[in-house]
């Protein structure tokens, strides 16, 4: 039988967060999922809410919190442009405060902590595909850069704490994931393109759609979160999670239509300011020392997405509030 651990999930009622409390759960692990609901609501986790081994605590982490853990996974961040771009200051307090916040409470229960980083510390990069030895090109005073230099800063807090207190970290960078529970107004792009499919609307491209990204399904990714904080203690990360698949925004909008049926048009918009032309992750590290390596090819993965999409009642989803 193996140990049955108190586990708090920071940001555990979001997208990534609520499929990791369920595998926890699953474990039969004592787990504490704790949520502002700035980008999620409670739907996420209401059919776990029963469980005696699952509950739930309203709060946001940039303000301290006294609880005892064993472990702690930090997911707690708005992750889409139009979310963290919301309040730009208050992700940078998310990412930085909301960190120390909970590094602290390891360091007090000597507890093993978690961070979900992201690919966008490499930002546009100029090495492809991206390994973890690449220090990135992220324009420091540009709109993304709330989110790419805060998790940047909170890597640095991570290692920090672990050179100085011998914190027991894992810090993974996370490559666009997708899947069920999914915010379908977040203003992504597999989220954009589903929704303007299922409903006939023109598809937004921004830009030419020559740009690629690299996209994972939530499964997945969430075994390689399990792998990473069970790995020997020796391997802290950082360490790329994401599907090495690279694919133009064009080419996610023909599939997204031909898997949907559906006859949307293609429109061209604007693109973004500083929006990386190319994503791909190198996973050697996670091959290596994770035995990890996604397994839900794209279309599979959109077609479980879509299902979910056709589920779903839209106007339940919350545009987020402060
Ligand atoms: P999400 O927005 O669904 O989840 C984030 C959760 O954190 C939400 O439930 C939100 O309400 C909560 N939250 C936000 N601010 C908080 C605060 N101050 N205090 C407490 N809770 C707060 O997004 P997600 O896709 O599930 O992302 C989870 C984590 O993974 C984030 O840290 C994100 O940066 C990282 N990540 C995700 C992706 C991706 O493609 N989904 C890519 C890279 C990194
Ligand atoms: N994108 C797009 N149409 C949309 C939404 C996004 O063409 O309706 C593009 C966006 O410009 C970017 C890519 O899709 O090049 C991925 O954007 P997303 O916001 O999903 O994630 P990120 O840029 O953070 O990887």
């Amino acid at each position: 039988m193996p140990l049955v651990k108190r586990i708090l999930v920071a940001g555990g009622a979001g997208f990534l967060g609520s499929h990791l409390c369920e595998r926890l759960v699953e474990q039969k692990h004592d787990v504490i999922c704790l949520d502002n609901f700035f980008t999620s609501q409670k739907s996420n986790v209401v059919h776990l809410l029963d469980n005696p081994n699952f509950e739930l605590i309203r709060h946001d982490i940039v303000s301290p919190i006294l609880l005892e853990v064993d472990e702690i996974y930090n997911l707690a961040c708005p992750a889409a442009p139009g979310h963290y771009q919301y309040n730009p200051i208050k992700t940078m307090k998310i990412s930085i405060q909301g960190s120390i916040n909970l590094l602290g409470m390891a360091k007090r229960c000597n507890a093993k902590i978690f961070q979900a980083s992201t690919s966008e510390v490499y930002g546009d990069p100029e090495v492809h595909p991206q390994p973890e030895s690449y220090r990135g090109c992220v324009n420091p005073i540009g709109i993304r850069a709330c989110y790419d230099e805060g998790k940047r800063a909170a890597e640095t807090l991570f290692f920090d704490y672990h050179r100085m207190h011998k914190t027991n970290i894992r810090v993974c960078r996370i490559f666009n994931t997708y899947g069920p529970r999914m915010h379908p107004f977040d203003g992504r792009v597999v989220s954009n393109f589903i929704r303007q499919a299922l409903g006939g609307e023109d598809i937004t491209i921004f830009g030419d759609g020559s740009q690629t990204r690299s996209f994972c399904y939530r499964d997945d990714l969430v075994e390689g979160f399990l792998r990473l904080m069970n790995a020997p203690d020796d391997i802290v990360g950082p360490i790329n999670l994401g599907n090495p698949g690279e694919y133009s925004i064009l080419e996610l909008a023909e599939l997204i239509i031909e898997i949907v049926g559906s006859k949307s048009k293609l429109v061209h918009r604007e693109l973004p300011p500083d929006d990386p032309t190319r994503r791909q992750p190198d996973i050697t590290l996670a091959r290596k020392h994770l035995d990890w390596e996604p397994k839900v090819p794209l279309r599979e993965g959109l077609e479980k997405t879509i299902e979910w999409f056709r589920t779903i009642e839209m106007e339940h989803y919350r545009p987020p509030t402060p």
